[in-house]
């Protein structure tokens, strides 16, 4: 996995690309970055949905020490153990529902009060829940991404992704950990390497909604 990462994360100008441009409204960029990266993720799990399947996958996980448990704090209270097919159908749904929200995304608003005060929380959770779908294809379906001759699209995503949830500190660090490797290679930040095995041991990640 590492070799394939390696040979196509190139150096590019998304590092610029996802700055904020002069002028614009950040809650405005912010909305629009959300869809956008929401649209690009599920395109992409799309063309692995047939091989992520309840008997394939039948948590959540990232890896062997990260499972995710669906909860969202509305519908569904208390952390449920579902399949990864099935969390990402939520997660999806979820997505949808307050992107498609006027109320949270209002169309084409702009300046002071366009957005509710909590918007920009609503933005970090949504961002935060999209890097677990990052984090379960990489761990468990980046051979069949291989396969598929779509590894540089995937790397060039979560590239852009990292760059723009770092550019505006969207997604936090310990949440990052299932890949904090790849995420810390392509943000260029050097790690004592001993540290980066204890990394995360020994943790059970549920649902940290
Ligand atoms: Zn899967």
């Amino acid at each position: 996995m590492r070799q394939h990462i390696d040979a196509t994360l190139g150096s590019g100008n998304l590092r610029e690309a996802v700055l904020l441009p002069p002028g614009e409204d950040l809650n405005e960029w912010l909305a629009v970055n959300t869809v956008d990266f929401y649209n690009a993720i599920s395109v992409l799990y799309g063309t692995l949905a047939e091989y992520c399947v309840d008997a394939q996958c039948p948590a959540m996980c990232a890896g062997p020490k990260y499972e995710y448990r669906w909860a969202d704090g509305a519908a569904i209270k208390k952390p449920i153990r579902c399949s990864a097919p099935r969390y990402v159908e939520y997660l999806f749904e979820w997505v949808e529902k307050q992107v498609d929200d006027p109320k949270l995304f209002p169309q084409g608003a702009t300046g002071v009060g366009a957005f509710p005060p909590g918007f920009q929380d609503a933005v970090k959770k949504i961002f935060t829940r999209l890097f677990r779908v990052y984090a379960h294809v990489y761990h468990s379906h980046f051979a069949r991404v291989v396969d598929l001759g779509a590894e540089a699209h995937l790397n060039t995503l979560f590239k852009h992704f990292v760059y723009f949830t770092n550019a505006f500190s969207l997604v936090k660090r310990e949440e990052l950990a299932p890949l904090g490797e790849l995420v810390d290679g392509i943000l260029g930040v050097a790690r004592p390497t001993a540290a980066r095995n204890e990394e995360g041991a020994g943790r059970g990640e549920g649902e940290s909604a």
